[in-house]
């Protein structure tokens, strides 16, 4: 946990050497922003090494899932790679350097009624099999557009989670485009409804790529999922 103190603060000594005055705040250390592509997976074998700690992100096309992951890491283009033509049927991962054994896990969007059938057939196959017997799996981001949370897939992908025993954090994005008081209705309905269909082992929070809100506290989850 040494990179998610939630404030570090530095005791200045104050003027003639006197008592030291107001703490400055120091840059926290984001450890996310190391993370890097490492490899795209069609099939179990291309998986790396079942050993480690990895946290997937799901969400439907155009939720904001790349938006979240390059805010969380503090990067520009992170998950833009996971867009590329073909690796819509993929598990994309980025590794966090010096680590080798932490991976973020980039889950395709969904919304591929287009996908010819056996290749859908084999996608649905994969994902059951991955949230079924990943041992690293620690935890499941379901990223949702605040206007439009809770749908099928979203309830099937937290349904996965919640299964297995795996905790799960829904990120409530876009929050920049209603106003504070609206955010916090959104926030309270899907916090009801989370809870009578999941119990409490799936926490939420409202989140935004473009304002940052949120940002640091979905990092701290992810942060602790990971053990980093
Ligand atoms: P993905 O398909 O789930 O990966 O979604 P993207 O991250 O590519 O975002 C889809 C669209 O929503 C893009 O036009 C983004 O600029 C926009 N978007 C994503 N996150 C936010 C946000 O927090 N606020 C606003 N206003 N727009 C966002």
């Amino acid at each position: 946990m040494a990179g998610f103190h939630a404030a570090a603060s530095l005791q200045r000594p104050g003027p003639e050497g006197g008592p030291a005055c107001e703490a400055m705040p120091m840059a926290v250390p984001n450890p996310l922003a190391r993370a890097q592509y490492l490899l795209a997976a069609h099939n179990f074998r291309q998986l790396p090494p079942d050993g480690g700690f990895e946290v997937a992100f799901a969400g439907r096309s155009n939720a904001g899932k790349s938006s979240a992951l390059n805010a969380l890491c503090q990067q520009n283009a992170l998950a833009r790679v996971s867009k590329t033509p073909g690796r819509t049927q993929q598990l994309v991962f980025f590794d966090i350097p010096p680590t080798t054994d932490r991976f973020l896990v980039d889950l395709p969007g969904y919304g591929y009624a287009k996908v010819p059938q056996d290749l859908q057939a084999h996608w649905q196959a994969f994902l059951d099999g991955y949230f079924g017997s990943r041992q690293a799996l620690r935890g499941l981001v379901v990223v949702m557009d605040i206007r439009h949370p809770l749908k099928d897939y979203d309830r099937q992908m937290l349904g996965y989670a919640v299964q297995r025993g795996l905790p799960a954090h829904a990120l409530l994005t876009k929050a920049d485009k209603l106003s504070r008081g609206a955010q916090g209705n959104a926030l309270l309905a899907v916090r009801r409804e989370l809870s009578s269909a999941f119990g409490d082992t799936v926490s939420v929070q409202t989140f935004s790529g473009e304002s940052k809100l949120g940002v640091e506290d979905a990092r701290a989850v992810v942060g602790r999922w990971l053990e980093l």
